[in-house]
């Protein structure tokens, strides 16, 4: 098996792979100004994406540019997300080199689409494929590709431990040869239990203070976690921007979240913010909680509550994600200040982080790895794949960290 790295080594963004010169694994974006894209141009015989996150499906629309029409393979959530991202990169780039494909290139979307549930084989590009829950997102896959002579699995982006949205991994197919994300590989979480209790007493504490507590979230997975979180512990909340729409979707998709009761309680639990007739001013002047996008601060409803809530220092601030250096969420974590639509602005309302992650630690990593120890491990989608990969190879395991470009015979 000839495997080639075309972005996401060494990088946490522009995930794509190409097996065998003609199926195509992921095709994603490097977000920032300006963003980046797969190196080499591809024409593959298919494509089959992991899950719906911009890194892994940002640039999917432009495979489908002149007359190629390689069918796409994915789960449905993996399909509904990466249409939401392709349109919100339209509206933000379109028509420009920022956004690689048009409208036209996405309405094709539909021709080529192919659905999968997990443990379905299927047949693409001549290889066989199993997608396996990843437990990473709704929808998210760690996927099997078998050539006839070599099993690849592609693990793509993996959680071990369980969240409220979806369950861990459990999923082990065999293989001869991993390739392993490492995002958080120089990380140990705190229990998910205990930040949860942490992050619903802080909250509570504002609210009984009479404060307002922003919440940013990313729209895909965070969103429907925290308002399964505020549902949970009976915290009344608000619901804004594009998670909005992405809960009412994932709602459609019972089987890939891993309660969808206490999905469907969460749903009539939070407000839906309509931002009609200055509804969002008036929210700020109750005492209430916000879950909003962007995550990063860095667009998005956002940028009008916090501005509304930024003076006083009884309101609060919880970031739920990582801040990606150089947004103004990771600004206002290390100076209490942040620039909001273009304008600096001195924060005194609290700001505080909470470590709501969807990916695997480094014991998380470990501990699946730990199946696969005579298999050889290629380790991607991480700032320090090299450092990881040295590990595992003191370990007596057979690994290496790809640079971008680079071709493999395994
Ligand atoms: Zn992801």
């Amino acid at each position: 098996m000839e495997i080639r790295f075309l972005g996401g080594t060494g990088e946490v963004g522009r995930s794509a792979i190409l097996v065998n010169d003609s199926l195509l694994l992921d095709y994603g974006m490097l977000t920032g100004n300006p963003p980046q894209f797969p190196v080499d141009s591809v024409d593959p015989d298919a494509v089959v994406v992991s899950h719906g996150h911009l890194d892994h499906v940002g640039a999917v629309p432009s495979l489908l540019s002149g007359d190629a029409r390689p069918p796409i393979h994915w789960t449905p959530p993996t399909e509904e997300l990466t249409r939401t991202l392709a349109r919100d990169t339209l509206k933000l780039h379109g028509g420009t080199y920022d956004c690689p494909f048009t409208e036209t290139e996405l309405e094709r979307v539909t021709q080529v689409s192919e659905r999968h549930g997990y443990r379905e084989p299927f047949e693409a590009a001549g290889h066989e494929v199993t997608f396996f829950n990843a437990g990473h997102i709704p929808g998210s896959a760690h996927v099997l590709v078998d050539d006839g002579e070599t099993r690849l699995l592609y693990t793509a982006d993996f959680h071990t431990g369980d969240q409220r949205l979806v369950a861990g991994t459990t999923a082990r197919p065999d293989a001869d040869v991993v390739i392993c994300e490492s995002t958080y590989a120089d990380v140990e979480h705190d229990d998910r239990a205990t930040v949860e209790e942490r992050f619903v007493e802080s909250v509570e504490t504002t609210l009984w203070e009479g404060g307002s507590v922003v919440v940013p979230a990313f729209a895909i997975g965070r969103t429907q976690e925290l308002l399964l979180v505020c549902a949970a512990h009976d915290i009344p909340c608000y619901v804004d921007g594009m998670g909005k729409r992405v809960t009412r979707m994932l709602r459609q998709y019972p089987a890939f979240v891993r309660d969808p009761d206490a999905l469907r309680r969460a749903t009539s639990h939070a407000r839906f913010v309509t931002g009609r007739d200055g509804q969002r001013k008036r929210i700020v002047d109750q005492t209430a909680v916000v879950v909003t996008t962007s995550g990063m601060l860095s667009g998005g409803p956002a940028m009008t509550y916090i501005p509304a809530i930024r003076q006083h220092p009884t309101n609060k601030i919880t970031m739920t994600g990582y801040q990606v250096e150089g947004t103004p969420g990771r600004e206002l974590l290390e100076t209490g200040r942040a620039e909001i639509d273009g304008r600096i602005m001195p924060v005194s309302a609290q700001v505080e982080q909470y470590d709501f992650s969807a990916h695997a630690d480094h014991d998380g990593l470990r501990s699946f790895l730990e199946s696969y120890t005579d298999a050889t491990v290629l380790v991607n989608h991480g700032d320090d794949c090299a450092g990881f990969a040295e590990g595992l190879r003191a370990d007596g395991i057979d690994a290496a960290a790809p640079e971008l470009g680079e071709t493999l015979e395994v």
